[in-house]
């Protein structure tokens, strides 16, 4: 595990699945971390460790900026951020509203550059943001609204490496497959079966198997890694869609 003592971080998202196990990881490993959500009420987060639980609406940019001034008051810098909170939306191409691209990009992608655009200046050389996007946001997604934000977060991901970059601050996406959290678990049954069957590791993922590899990025460790696209999906957007072929020839190498 990397040493992250004597850091600080924000994360948001921080009550529940992927948020609240990097919100752990980051804090078992001795950072100091702000953890926002929505609510508190039945948050998952356990670690023991420096955690500073906030409510905080990723979608409200005077939020962010009230983040910003109370720890810029604090007299701490910053060393990175997180932006996992997402929310998700099913809708299909033949009836997704207007109402679903508002919501979903307001929260997974507006979200995560108002938050970038409050706290980086609260961050110095060597500091590092995260932002988790998704397996939706390099395929094609059932939900259309919810893959286009993700697509639209690799974006802004770019953008903020190629605009941050000139302060040494670093900006990467993590994107996972299925993770088995709060949002997949009132996903359609159908839906779990179908990933399972794409990923070539043959399971769903579990939330501190993201947050490792977050806590890695955010780390001086991955200290030349910016504006990078790191796949955490167990090989699902790796193939291509080669698997079912691979599958109909037959196993191309003996198994030990
Ligand atoms: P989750 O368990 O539902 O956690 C998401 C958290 O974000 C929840 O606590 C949620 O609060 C919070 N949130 C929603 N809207 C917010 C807002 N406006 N401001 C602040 N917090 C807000 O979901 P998860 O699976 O851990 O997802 C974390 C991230 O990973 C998301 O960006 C998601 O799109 C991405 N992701 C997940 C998977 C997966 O398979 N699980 C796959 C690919 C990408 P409420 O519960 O109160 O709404």
């Amino acid at each position: 595990m990397t040493d992250h003592g004597n850091r600080r971080y924000v994360v948001t998202g921080a009550a529940s699945g992927i948020g609240a196990a990097t919100a752990s990881v980051l804090a078992e490993a001795g950072a100091t971390v702000i953890a926002g959500d929505l609510r508190w009420e039945d948050a998952e987060v356990t670690a023991v460790g420096e955690i500073e639980r906030v409510v905080l609406d990723v979608a409200d940019p005077s939020a962010w900026r009230a983040l910003a001034e109370d720890l810029g008051a604090s007299g701490h810098s910053l060393d990175g951020l997180v932006n996992a909170a997402g929310i998700t939306t099913r809708a299909r191409l033949h009836d997704v509203e207007s109402t679903d691209f508002e919501a979903a990009f307001a929260v997974n992608a507006a979200g995560p550059a108002f938050g970038i655009q409050a706290l980086a200046p609260l961050m110095r050389r060597g500091g590092s943001i995260v932002n988790i996007g998704s397996a939706a946001g390099s395929t094609a997604h059932y939900g259309v609204a919810y893959g286009a934000s993700k697509w639209a977060l690799r974006g802004i991901t770019k953008t903020a490496a190629m605009e941050l970059g000139t302060r040494g601050i670093r900006v990467n996406l993590v994107s996972p497959g299925y993770i088995e959290t709060p949002m997949t678990a009132s996903a359609p049954v159908a839906f779990r079966e179908a990933s399972n069957d794409s990923t070539p590791l043959g399971r769903t993922g579990r939330p501190r198997e993201v947050a490792e590899v977050v806590a890695h990025l955010l780390s001086p460790a991955a200290s030349f890694v910016t504006g990078a696209e790191i796949a955490v999906d167990g090989g699902l957007t790796g193939h291509g869609g080669g698997l079912g072929t691979a599958r109909a020839m037959g196993s191309a190498l003996p198994l030990a």
